[in-house]
C-alpha cells in the first residue's frame, strides 16, 4: 500500500462583508513582552453576520477579540465598533458590544435571576432579564445558585450574561468547550436565534464543526496573522484539491496487487480505513479505479465520495489539526 501526501497548500482568500460593517480591525498588533500575541490581523465584520476567528492555540485569537472590546490595549493598529474606538471611547462601546469571555466565573451562591439583573443593572438599555432567561431555557432554573448548574446551563448563563445590555453584536469565546454533543447542539440553535433576533456575532472556537454549522464568514488566525478568510465552503473547497472517495473491496481469492492502484496517473495517495480503502487524486481518479479494478474482474462495494471540510483546509494551513496543540 502506497501512501503520499497532496502538497499543494491553499491559496488565502480575502473576503468582506457584504452587508454594513459593524467591526473593523487594521493592522492590530499586540506584545506582551517578547511574546509576539498579535503580529498584524486585519478584518472586518458586517451586520447580522456569525464570524468565525479560528486558530490554534496562543494565535492570538483572544487577544485580537479583548482588543475589540477595549479590554486590552493594542501596541498599534485601529479598531471601530459601529465607528466608536474601543480605547477612547469604552462607555458607548459597552452599551453596543457583548462579550462572554473564556471561563466568566460568577460567585457560587448568586442565583440564576439575580446575576442577569445586576448585570442588567450597568446599562442603560437591558433586556428584560426574564425575556432572556425563557430564551436561553432557564426558566427552571431561575432561581439556582450558580455553583449548582450544570457545564451546560453555565455557559447558557453566560450567553444570557453577554445579552443583557441589549448589544448589537456579542463577541463569544470558547462558546461550547467543555459541553456534552447534546449540549453543543442546543446552544448552536440558540446562537442561531440570536443571530436570527439581529444580534451579530464573533465566535472564538477551534472547533471546525462548529465553525462549519454556524459562522457565515470564517478568518483562520495563525502566529498572530490572519492567514485566510473566506466562507466555510470557500475555505474547505480550498482545503483539498482533487478527489478523495472510499470503497469497500470484496475479498478476492487472492489478495489486491497494490500496483494495480499506485500506477494509475490520477492516484495521488491511497490508505487503509478500518476496513475500506480511502483514494485521493485527480479529477478522473474515481472512473480510472473503477474501470482498473474492472478489468481485474473486482466490483467495489459501498463507493463513498468524501467532501472536502474546514478541518481539511485547517490542517493545510495551520500544519496540524485543529485539537492538537501544538508543543
Ligand atoms: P489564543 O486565544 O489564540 O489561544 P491568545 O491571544 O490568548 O491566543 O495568546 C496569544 C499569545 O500571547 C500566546 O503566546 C499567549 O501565551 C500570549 N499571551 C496572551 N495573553 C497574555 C498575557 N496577559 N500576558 C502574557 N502573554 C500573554
Amino acid at each position: 500500500m502506497t501512501t503520499s501526501t497532496p502538497a499543494s497548500m491553499p491559496t488565502v482568500t480575502s473576503s468582506s462583508p457584504a452587508t454594513e460593517t459593524v467591526v473593523e480591525v487594521r493592522g492590530l498588533h499586540k506584545t506582551y513582552g517578547a511574546t509576539v500575541a498579535v503580529a498584524d490581523v486585519s478584518f472586518a465584520v458586517g451586520r447580522g453576520e456569525i464570524v468565525g476567528i479560528l486558530g490554534p492555540n496562543g494565535a492570538g485569537k483572544t487577544t485580537t477579540v479583548e482588543s475589540i472590546a477595549g479590554l486590552r490595549t493594542a501596541d498599534s493598529g485601529t479598531v471601530s465598533v459601529l465607528g466608536l474606538d474601543p480605547q477612547h471611547d469604552p462607555a458607548p462601546v459597552r452599551e453596543v458590544l457583548g462579550v462572554q469571555l473564556q471561563e466568566s466565573r460568577l460567585p457560587a451562591k448568586l442565583r440564576v435571576a439575580e446575576a442577569l439583573r445586576l448585570y442588567a443593572s450597568f446599562y442603560a438599555h437591558p433586556k428584560e432579564p426574564d425575556e432572556l432567561i425563557a430564551l436561553l431555557g432557564l426558566a427552571d432554573k431561575r432561581d439556582t445558585a450558580y455553583e449548582n448548574l450544570s457545564g451546560g446551563q453555565k455557559q447558557r448563563l453566560s450567553i444570557a450574561l453577554a445579552l443583557v445590555g441589549n448589544p448589537q453584536i456579542a463577541i463569544l469565546d470558547e462558546l461550547t468547550t467543555g459541553l456534552d454533543p447534546q449540549a453543543r447542539r442546543e446552544t448552536w440553535d440558540l446562537i442561531e436565534a440570536v443571530r436570527d433576533s439581529g444580534v451579530t456575532i464573533l465566535l472564538v472556537t477551534h472547533f471546525m464543526d462548529e465553525a462549519q454549522r454556524l459562522c457565515d464568514r470564517v478568518i483562520i488566525i495563525d502566529d498572530g496573522e490572519v492567514i485566510a478568510e473566506g466562507t466555510p465552503t470557500e475555505l474547505a473547497g480550498q482545503g483539498r484539491t482533487g478527489v478523495t472517495f472510499r470503497m469497500r473491496l470484496p475479498q478476492p481469492p487472492q489478495p489486491l496487487d497494490v500496483t494495480l492502484l499506485s500506477d494509475i496517473p490520477s492516484v495521488v495517495s491511497t490508505r487503509e480505513v478500518g476496513t475500506a480503502l480511502e483514494i485521493t487524486g485527480g479529477p478522473t481518479v474515481l472512473p480510472d479505479v473503477i474501470i482498473a479494478l474492472h478489468s481485474r474482474g473486482i466490483v467495489p462495494d459501498e463507493v463513498q465520495t468524501i467532501s472536502p471540510s474546514l478541518e481539511d483546509a485547517f490542517v493545510a494551513l495551520v500544519g496540524h489539526s485543529s485539537q492538537e496543540i501544538p508543543a
